[in-house]
């Protein structure tokens, strides 16, 4: 402004800037980013583009939405961990290994299977596929694009396949092959802690004669009581197993000789006093010994074994111990 010598304005100066180019190259790039939206919005899988920085969304479809949030819009400060696991901790470890860690470190494409929850809390198991993008020099990643196909049938079906392997059909316990499995690892596990690691063995007395009696349908029915007897009477960690017609093994990790010796007489008392529906009383001899240093599965199951064999040979309904 230019003003005369009383202090009033009398010209001013006005500049005029054409604004026009960067006007139209806001616009270009809003119709480039509802471009990108769009062609995420038709991928059926949630689909997101993460910052690999700050793990905060710069894009998620319509897909990902719906699927994490029940269809509402993902808020700018939404990061991949609190979207999809429900966690303010990036993912870590073995179960929900981080796709983008890996990526860091190798600069590829990775494939990684997580649980993830949906907006109504349930389990989603989904294979995650990302890929790096570079920046302009195609040195550093800078986002990655993630893609989550859902996978919980194929999850859940491989599941109920595995357990169905390890079960027993007759008794819903674990079979011979799941214990012999189970063994190996107890006993590793055992010498790793220099742990304390029992095993006992059972068979019941005179069954066959329990079938010729009473059928094999009735013989069947004891052999599911007998165990819901002993299940009754053990704890969580250890296993039960049925190792053969009507001989089980039980697992007792972290129980001395004491217990053990206590656990086998009681399960034993427990069976010689139950009411089997039928067939009313029934016996069974018990085997028991505990895991040497220089044991493996085999030399501590035939230890057991023998004392079974003893309990037998000495007139059943009791329980040897071979330390
Ligand atoms: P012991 O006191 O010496 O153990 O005599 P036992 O009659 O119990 O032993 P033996 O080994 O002679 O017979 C076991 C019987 O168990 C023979 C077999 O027919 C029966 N058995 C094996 N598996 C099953 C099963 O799944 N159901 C039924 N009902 N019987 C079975
Ligand atoms: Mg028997
Ligand atoms: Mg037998």
């Amino acid at each position: 402004m230019i003003r005369d010598s009383a202090g009033h304005i009398t010209h001013f100066y006005a500049y005029i800037s054409d604004i026009s180019p960067l006007k139209q190259a806001e616009e270009k790039l809003q119709r480039s980013h509802h471009y990108i939206q769009n062609v995420v919005d038709t991928i059926a899988d949630p689909t997101l583009v993460i910052n690999i920085d700050t793990y905060r969304l710069e894009i998620a479809n319509s897909a990902a939405r719906q699927t994490y949030c029940g269809g509402a819009s993902i808020d700018a400060e939404m990061t991949c961990h609190r979207l999809s696991h429900k966690r303010e901790v990036p993912c870590s470890g073995e179960h929900d290994p981080c796709p983008i860690e890996l990526i860091r470190k190798t600069k590829a494409p990775a494939r990684v299977i997580h649980k993830h929850f949906d907006s109504h809390g349930k389990v989603i198991y989904a294979e995650v596929s990302a890929t790096p993008i570079f920046d302009d020099t195609g040195e550093r990643v800078v986002q990655i694009i993630e893609s989550h196909r859902d996978i919980t049938h194929h999850v859940e079906m491989e599941q109920q396949l595995t357990q169905l392997a390890a079960t027993d059909r007759l008794t819903q316990v674990f079979n011979r092959m799941k214990f012999d499995d189970e063994l190996v690892e107890q006993i590793e596990w055992a010498k790793q802690q220099q742990s304390a690691l029992g095993l006992i063995m059972f068979d019941i007395d005179h069954f066959k004669r329990i079938n010729d009696n009473h059928g094999h349908d009735v013989g069947d029915r004891v052999l599911q009581e007998a165990v819901a007897v002993v299940q009754k009477r053990i704890r969580k960690s250890d296993v039960l197993a049925r190792w053969g017609g009507e001989e089980f093994m039980i697992i007792t990790p972290l129980a001395d000789l004491a217990v053990v010796e206590t656990v086998a007489e009681d399960l034993r008392k427990a069976i010689a006093q139950h009411q089997f529906p039928q067939v009313g009383r029934i016996t069974a001899s018990f085997g028991a010994s505990m895991l040497h240093p220089d044991d493996d599965a085999r030399a501590l199951i035939k230890r057991v074994d023998q004392a079974l064999y003893r309990s037998k040979r000495e007139g059943r309904n009791r329980t040897t111990v071979s330390p």
